[in-house]
């Protein structure tokens, strides 16, 4: 309770406050003018955001210097960010609630992992190794904060400079976390902050021959864009780091444990209102335990919480747009008018919220797409097709993330070892990653690797590879 006072006490200067997003360059930014930033729960203006205008690209594309520094001094420098990050959580809290619907828990998370790959990174940075020179990093709204640090961060501690664009639903907390990183010391030519959109600006930081590198979190869709774009325009051995979407599987066979995996099919699928690179999309229950876990699965679904995301009891607060709340609207509308939603509960009518809900599937194969939001698909399988459900999940050519609930020893072998996925969890639920523990990427079409906060990350922003440390 002490913990949750504190907090409350902290985020209140910021409930109301207004809150602004501008490009910060090297030179004299002249951006375009000003757009309202709404809260996704309520529509209500949160602050103004200030675009970059092609003229500020191209300061900062012509003004952007490799960071100098000595290893030390840019570990250093990482770390005081992390202390600063840490020091303004209650500016940090609110911004992740009302420009990006975080709930609390998941701010707290968020913040976690931005600081964590700070000092990560910082403590990790390859000896001697060379710096490619200018990277790109583009990021998403879903963890707006901590993806962006990340990138940002990997790119920092190997020495190059980095022109960041954040996604055009989440500038503002780009904007706070790029002022605190010049704030710990990094230099203005070092890291510049381009908010805009991804068909202008994005397009022409991925498209400029004097870029040596992009790092890319986002849907499959527009990684596939970058790289053809790289392709054309820059030299052919400019890497693209891309961690991209997912169709994601859970099985749950007969021997699993009922409550446990319950309680992890609801958080792999319905935390963050299911908004996670990670989250679950399409879960097999073997046929003769389906009922007992539809039974529980729906029974807690009615306990959820669907609200404004800066009460400390919500559970679920809203998707990030009007686009996102559409496309998951006409997809459950979809599935409403063939009889197959097997379950929905109520959600408040005003903002963006969408209500969380289970829909009948024969398997992942009639997923057509990934649906990014709080939609639980479920097909049965019977003991003998195990081998067949293994095989729609690698057909999807998505390799993200994959869960196993089951108590026989030798199936988690046989069937991790199937599977084709970057990360497997097994009786467990399915999302989170740990920075240096339990590094996170995808395989196939969500992603290159290396996995972000693994030992092989700080590589690909160098010209060395680990073989030769020295
Ligand atoms: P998105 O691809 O629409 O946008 C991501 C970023 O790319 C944004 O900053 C956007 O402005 C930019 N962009 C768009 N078009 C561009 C272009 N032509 N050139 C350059 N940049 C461009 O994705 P999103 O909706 O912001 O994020 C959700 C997606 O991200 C989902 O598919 C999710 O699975 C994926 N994701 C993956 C991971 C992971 O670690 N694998 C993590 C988070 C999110």
């Amino acid at each position: 309770r002490d913990a949750l006072a504190t907090i409350d006490a902290a985020r209140a200067p910021f409930k109301a406050a207004r809150f602004e997003a501008r490009p910060l360059i090297a030179g004299t930014a002249q951006p375009l003018p000003v757009v309202e930033a709404l809260n996704p729960s309520n529509g209500d203006v949160i602050g103004q955001v200030f675009n970059a205008s092609s003229a500020d690209v191209e300061t900062a594309l012509a003004n952007a210097q490799p960071w100098a520094a000595s290893e030390t001094e840019r570990a250093e420098v990482l770390n005081r960010a992390a202390e600063l990050y840490e020091a303004h959580y209650g500016e940090i809290f609110a911004a992740l609630a009302r420009e990006a619907g975080k709930i609390q828990i998941d701010a707290v998370a968020e913040l976690r992992e931005a600081v964590d790959f700070l000092h990560y990174y910082a403590h990790n940075i390859p000896q001697n190794a060379q710096a490619r020179g200018l990277f790109t990093c583009i990021s998403p709204w879903n963890f707006p904060l901590a993806i962006f640090t990340g990138q940002v961060a990997a790119a920092l501690a190997t020495g190059n400079a980095v022109l960041a664009k954040p996604a055009e639903q989440t500038p503002i907390i780009a904007t706070l976390a790029v002022q605190l990183l010049h704030e710990a010391g990094v230099p203005r030519e070092a890291l510049q902050l381009l908010p805009g959109d991804g068909a202008t600006v994005g397009a022409r930081l991925t498209s400029d021959a004097r870029i040596n590198g992009v790092a890319f979190t986002g849907s499959t869709e527009t990684a596939k864009i970058i790289r053809r774009a790289m392709a054309d325009n820059m030299d052919p051995g400019a890497p693209l780091i891309a961690e991209t979407g997912g169709l994601n599987a859970m099985i749950v066979d007969s021997t699993a444990l009922p409550e446990q995996a319950v309680r992890d099919i609801l958080v792999s699928a319905f935390q963050s209102a299911g908004q996670r690179c990670s989250a679950l999309r399409c879960l097999y229950v073997q046929d003769d335990i389906a009922p007992t876990i539809q039974e529980m699965l729906f029974g807690a679904m009615d306990e959820l919480l669907v609200d404004n995301p800066w009460d400390l009891t919500t559970d679920i607060g809203p998707v990030i747009d009007d686009e996102a709340a559409g496309i998951i609207r006409d997809h459950v509308a979809t599935a409403r008018a063939q009889g197959r939603v097997l379950k929905e509960i109520s959600a408040p009518q005003q903002g963006h919220f969408c209500a969380p809900v289970a829909i009948r599937v024969n398997g992942i194969e009639d997923m057509k797409r990934e649906i990014f939001g709080p939609v639980l698909h479920i097909a049965t399988f019977k003991s003998e097709d195990l081998h067949k459900v293994i095989d729609a999940v690698n057909a999807t050519g998505y390799g993200l993330t994959f869960g196993l609930h089951t108590r026989i020893d030798n199936r988690v072998q046989e069937v991790t070892e199937s599977i084709h996925c970057g990360n497997i969890y097994v009786n467990r639920n399915q999302v989170g990653a740990v920075v240096g523990s339990q590094p996170f990427g995808g395989e196939g079409l969500s992603g290159t690797g290396p996995k972000a906060g693994g030992p092989e990350y700080l590589w690909r922003f160098t010209t060395s590879a680990p073989s030769d440390k020295p």
